[in-house]
C-alpha cells in the first residue's frame, strides 16, 4: 500500500506537487527553510536571572529560537507549575533583549489569547496533542504552531491531529518528535528517529527533533541531536538551565552552558554538511526542470 492510500484520510498533510515543503516564517527566520534552527532554552522560566543568562548564552551560540514553560503540565499537583503571566513577560524581555523569537506551551483553550499575545509559536505539548478543542483555539489564534508527538501517538495519530489544525485554517504546524513510550523503561522514552525520516519523506511539514525528552538524559543529548539532523530534521528544541541540578524541572536532562556550547561546536560540521547536500539537491533538481523545459 502507498502512504498516500495509507493516510488518505489525511490528504493535507501529505505532499503533493503543489505542496513540497512548507517553510513556515517566524520573525526574521523561517523554519523548513534551508536553515537548521536550533531552539533552546529551560523547561521552565524559573526567574529573571536564569532565563536572561541562558537567552544570551543560547543565542552567543547559534540558537535563533528561545524555549520556556510559562504553564508546565505537570504529572503531580507538588512540583512547579510554572509563572504563567510573569513568565510570559520576562520570554517577551528576552525577546527584545536578544532578538530570539520565543516557543512556549499553551494548555487550555481559553489560555491561548494571553499565551499567543506574546508567544511567536505556540507548543502544544505531548499532552494536549489530541486536545482538539486547544487544537481549535491555538489555530485559531494565527500564531505558528508546534505540534509535539503525544507520548503513545502513532504517527498516523500525529498527522491526523496537524491535519484538524489545517483544516481550522492554520497552515504554520511544525511536527516534533520528542520521543514514545515503549516497553523498554531504560531512558525516559524511545526516539524515533525514522519516525523523523518517515515524516520527512511523506508530509509537507517541518519536523523538529526533541533529543532532550527523547532520552531524558543530558550525557545523551548532543548524539541524538545529531541523530535528528541525519534523520533530515528541520531543527531541533534543546532545554539548556545555568544550573540543571537545580532546576525546577527536567533538571536530569537539561544541559548547562558549556555542555550546550560543546553540542553546537559538534554539530558545525554535521549542519555545514547538510547546508551542502540541501544544496546540491536544489542545483540538480533545477536542472532536471531546465532539462524538462
Ligand atoms: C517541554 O517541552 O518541556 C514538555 C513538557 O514537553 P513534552 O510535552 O514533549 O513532554
Ligand atoms: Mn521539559
Amino acid at each position: 500500500m502507498s502512504w498516500q492510500a495509507r493516510f488518505a484520510d489525511v490528504p493535507d498533510v501529505l505532499k503533493n506537487e503543489h505542496r513540497r515543503g512548507t517553510v513556515v516564517p517566524v520573525l526574521d527566520l523561517t523554519i523548513g527553510g534551508d536553515e537548521f534552527v536550533i531552539i533552546a532554552g529551560p523547561c521552565a522560566v524559573e526567574n529573571e536571572f536564569q532565563l536572561m543568562a541562558t537567552a544570551h548564552r543560547v543565542r552567543r551560540a547559534g540558537a535563533r529560537i528561545l524555549r520556556g514553560g510559562a504553564f508546565k503540565p505537570r504529572s503531580s499537583p507538588y512540583s512547579f507549575q510554572g509563572l504563567g503571566r510573569e513568565a510570559l513577560q520576562l520570554l517577551a524581555r528576552a525577546r527584545k533583549e536578544t532578538g530570539l523569537a520565543i516557543v512556549t506551551e499553551v494548555m487550555a483553550p481559553e489560555d491561548v489569547p494571553l499565551v499567543a499575545e506574546y508567544a511567536d509559536i505556540l507548543q502544544i505539548g505531548s499532552r494536549s496533542m489530541e486536545n482538539f478543542a486547544l487544537l481549535e483555539a491555538a489555530a485559531r489564534s494565527g500564531r505558528p504552531m508546534m505540534l509535539k508527538r503525544g507520548l503513545v501517538a502513532t504517527i498516523e495519530d500525529l498527522l491526523r491531529s496537524a491535519h484538524f489544525v489545517l483544516e481550522n485554517g492554520n497552515e504554520n504546524v511544525i511536527l516534533c518528535e520528542r520521543g514514545i513510550r515503549t516497553f523498554d523503561t531504560t531512558l525516559r522514552n524511545t526516539f524515533d528517529a525514522a519516525g523523523i525520516a518517515l515524516l520527512k519523506q511523506i508530509t509537507h511539514l517541518p519536523v523538529i527533533a526533541d533529543p532532550s525528552h527523547a532520552s531524558g538524559h543530558r550525557e545523551l543529548v548532543p548524539e541524538l541531536a545529531r541523530i535528528g539532523l541525519a534523520a533530515g530534521a528541520d531543527g531541533l528544541i534543546v532545554e539548556v538551565h545555568p544550573d540543571p541540578d537545580n532546576a525546577l524541572s527536567d533538571g536530569e536532562q537539561s544541559l548547562d552552558f558549556d555542555a550546550f556550547d560543546s553540542m553546537m561546536s559538534e554539530l558545525a560540521p554535521w549542519i555545514e554538511l547538510r547546508h551542502r547536500q540541501s544544496a546540491r539537491t536544489k542545483s540538480s533538481a533545477l536542472r532536471v526542470m531546465e532539462a524538462v523545459g
